[in-house]
């Protein structure tokens, strides 16, 4: 496929012939394949608190959300989730949670290094925009691997959606680069139909991906919550905007297919915000066209129903025994096989 430029990724993005969009899923499985080969990685995902000081303009889990019943895991709890997950035969875990300054970071320090030493399991975590010495004491315990979403590196639409703490403006590209300085394994994304994103706000991000050199890209839909001011019934009619990305399925496997072109060795999430869109096969078509990763939740599931960042979110109420069954066999039914081990970021000699 020619140079992915701004013009060509944008170009593909609004596509709608289905046999250009039939090469498109077939150059980037075939790309998935030589790449990072047939394995798709598992996950564990562990939700280990909804409690956020953020108000970021989409998240349902926002620091002004009224209704929830939230909740934070003990360590004992993380670290049980945690061995559920090995027990599964997973050779990873996220922690993830909203930007909760309970997770200290003796908590978050003493969670990593219990896990590292019951399991032989890569640590993720995921806790939102953290200081240095957060960051740099929890790899110093055993952290592997960071994720956070940047969302766009569109300055104007950046700061609508994620408003400043007092003192703490948010500046999430600032801190990847600064984990990746410290070592971390880097993992962001975007969501695709956010209000205010463009079709060119959208293609620049996924050019970022590539200028970044970003070692894993979650990339789901945009799913308004009720409990947000882009959800809420105040919500504008976003799109009806000129040039409004819309938040489906197709430009979501669009932006996922141009991902793997983009970011080859990439770990690449089919996102559970897909699977949400679309019960039936929204993780199968994500697999097929560029990814190679799936985080099945091992969160308890008394918790799980807790943690609602859009309302319907898919896997809910399966037990983590029951996500893997099921994970396995479609899996199996795509040709695949469930991957071994941690699964990091793979580096070829290749460069792109
Ligand atoms: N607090 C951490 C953070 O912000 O990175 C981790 C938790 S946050 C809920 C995880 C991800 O959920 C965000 O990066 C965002 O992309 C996604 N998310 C939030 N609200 C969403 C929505 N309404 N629709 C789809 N995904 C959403
Ligand atoms: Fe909090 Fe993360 Fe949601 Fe922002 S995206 S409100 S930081 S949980």
């Amino acid at each position: 496929m020619a140079d992915l430029d701004q013009g060509r990724v944008k170009a593909w993005l609004m596509e709608d012939d289905p046999a250009a969009l039939e090469r498109l899923w077939a150059e980037a499985d075939a790309v998935r394949r030589a790449r990072v080969g047939d394995e798709v990685h598992l996950r564990g995902l562990i939700e280990a608190s909804s409690f956020c000081v953020r108000a970021c303009h989409y998240c349902g889990l926002r620091a002004p959300a009224r209704g929830l019943d939230r909740y934070r895991m003990t360590g004992e709890e993380i670290l049980e989730a945690a061995r559920e997950a090995h027990r599964l035969g997973y050779g990873s875990v996220v922690i993830q949670a909203g930007e909760d300054p309970g997770l200290d970071q003796a908590f978050i320090a003493e969670a990593v290094r219990a896990i590292k030493a019951d399991t032989p399991l890569a640590v993720t975590l995921s806790l939102g925009e953290r200081s240095d010495e957060e960051l740099a004491a929890w790899k110093a315990a055993g952290a592997d691997r960071y994720l956070l979403r940047f969302e766009t590196g569109d300055p104007e639409l950046y700061h609508l959606i994620h408003p400043d703490l007092p003192g703490r403006p948010s500046d999430r590209l600032a801190q990847l680069r600064r984990m990746r300085d410290m070592g971390y394994e880097i993992g962001t994304g975007v969501m695709v139909g956010i209000p205010g994103q463009t079709w060119d706000i959208l293609a620049a991000d996924l050019l970022r991906f590539r200028e970044f050199d970003m070692d894993m890209l979650g990339i789901g839909p945009f799913l308004p919550s009720p409990r947000t001011p882009m959800g809420g019934p105040d919500a504008p009619s976003y799109l009806a905007l000129r040039d409004q990305v819309p938040n489906d399925e197709l430009t979501t496997l669009k932006a996922v297919a141009l991902t793997r072109l983009l970011c080859p060795e990439a770990n690449i999430p089919s996102t559970t915000a897909l699977a949400t869109l679309d019960h039936a096969q929204g993780r199968e078509l994500a697999l097929m066209r560029g990814a190679n990763v799936v985080m099945p939740n091992v969160t308890p599931v008394g918790y799980r129903i807790r943690y609602e960042i859009y309302p319907g979110k898919a896997c809910v109420s399966e037990t983590a025994e029951a996500c893997r069954g099921c994970l396995e066999t479609r899996i199996r039914a795509l040709g695949r096989q469930v991957g071994r081990g941690p699964g990091g970021r793979l580096r070829t000699e290749c460069k792109d």
